[in-house]
């Protein structure tokens, strides 16, 4: 199974991510740990990629998609894989059908995770982060009434990050720019959207269910 999962930020991707592959005895394949791997392991396309780093600059296309390109043709991806953070855009997606094809393979499905803004909404802006030692909490799930840190009682304030203001933007930056994508793989015949509302446990079990019937 050749898979891609794109979803909006604060919908669980990470998380399902691994679950999916998981469940599918496939190698879960992050653009973020492709990076990490390149650059610590000093490969000369993290070389490469950390001079931009260091000067504060974008990683340019080319190198994510070298990097995308080294992971894909490893052994334990050759029978399948989960994508997380690559392709981004429409541009990226033709690249990666280019490189599959040109390896006699194609993308089975790409699982998009469906929540509405506003449950992205409550579950980011109702964290609050302890000041003391890190550990986050959530006014509604887990019914913090008060503003101190049940661990260490240390004083409990609320990311910029998970701000609704700028969860909302997030989301509408997002949206602007995976629209194209999501329409591409939708022409493409193998998008399959799937409800991300809920426990995670049940996530997983309905994006399985979604997954099923694309499976050979
Ligand atoms: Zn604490």
């Amino acid at each position: 199974m050749r898979l891609v999962l794109v979803g909006p930020p604060g919908a669980g991707k990470g998380t399902q991510a691994q679950y999916i592959a998981s469940n599918l005895s496939i190698p879960k394949i992050s653009t973020g740990d492709i990076f990490r791997a390149n650059v610590s392991g000093g490969t000369d396309l993290g070389k490469l990629a950390k001079t931009f780093m260091d000067r504060g600059d974008l990683v340019p296309d080319e190198v994510t998609i070298a990097m995308v390109r080294d992971r894909l043709s490893e052994d334990d991806a050759q029978d399948g894989f989960l994508l997380d953070g690559f392709p981004r855009n429409v541009p990226q997606a033709e690249i990666l059908k280019k490189m599959l094809a040109d390896w006699g393979q194609a993308l089975d499905l790409v699982l998009e995770l469906v929540v509405d803004d506003d449950e992205v909404v409550r579950r980011l802006a109702g964290r609050r982060t302890c000041s003391q030692c890190g550990r986050i909490w959530h006014v509604e799930f887990d019914d913090k009434q008060d503003d101190r840190c049940d661990a260490c009682d240390g004083a409990l304030f609320q990311r910029d990050d998970d701000k609704e203001e700028t969860v909302r933007h997030r989301l509408e930056v997002y949206g602007e720019q995976t629209a194209p994508l999501i329409s591409y793989y939708a022409d493409e015949g193998i998008l399959v959207g799937v409800d991300a509302t809920g426990p995670v446990e049940e996530v997983t079990q309905r994006a399985m269910e979604a997954i099923r019937p694309f499976m050979g």
